[in-house]
């Protein structure tokens, strides 16, 4: 992660170019990203800006479950985004599948088909806490809770009774 973080404070040290795609979003995460780049939170002042082509930017952020559908146009404009590039996962959906896990219509999070480098959960989640995220992955601003991956039980193991185990990263 420490890595992760000189990279970006390397590659990304004066502005962010951002491009914003909806992979199935109800448009509540949409409404927040934008709300970020209004005159209130005034995201511009540091330098992020939402751009209009992935040929552009350098940070991708993806809301909403990656639809069937909509999964081979989100790895087109992955692949479209020039290297070095990030990737944020914003809202629930995005991170994990959010109310949508699992059902037909849907692959999950956004990492079921691109790889994501940071996760800002919530549903949706507020404008600071994207900026939050945003300030975390270029070190602007320290990390204050540590990862737990959880994993979903298994058929048996609820009619065994046994509950989710969880693993705390540091
Ligand atoms: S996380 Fe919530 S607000 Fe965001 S797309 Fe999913 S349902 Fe909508």
């Amino acid at each position: 992660m420490a890595m992760l973080e000189k990279a970006c404070q390397k590659a990304f040290g004066k502005a962010l170019w951002v491009y914003h795609a909806n992979t199935g979003a109800c448009n509540g995460c949409d409404i927040e990203v934008i709300n970020v780049l209004t005159p209130y939170y005034d995201a511009e002042r540091f330098g992020i800006k939402l751009v209009g082509s992935p040929r552009h930017a350098d940070v991708l952020l993806v809301c909403g479950p990656v639809t069937r559908q909509v999964a081979p146009a989100l790895q087109r404009l992955y692949d479209a985004t020039p290297n070095p590039k990030l990737v944020f996962a914003i809202g629930s959906c995005a991170t994990g599948g959010g109310c949508w896990f699992d059902t037909y219509s849907t692959l999950g999070g956004a990492d079921k088909v691109i790889p994501v480098d940071f996760y800002v959960p919530g549903c949706p989640p507020r404008p600071e806490a994207i900026l939050y995220g945003v300030a975390v992955s270029l070190g602007l601003a320290p990390k204050t809770v540590g990862a737990e991956l959880l994993r979903q039980e298994s058929v048996e193991e609820l009619a065994r009774g046994e509950s989710i185990v969880g693993e705390v990263r540091p």
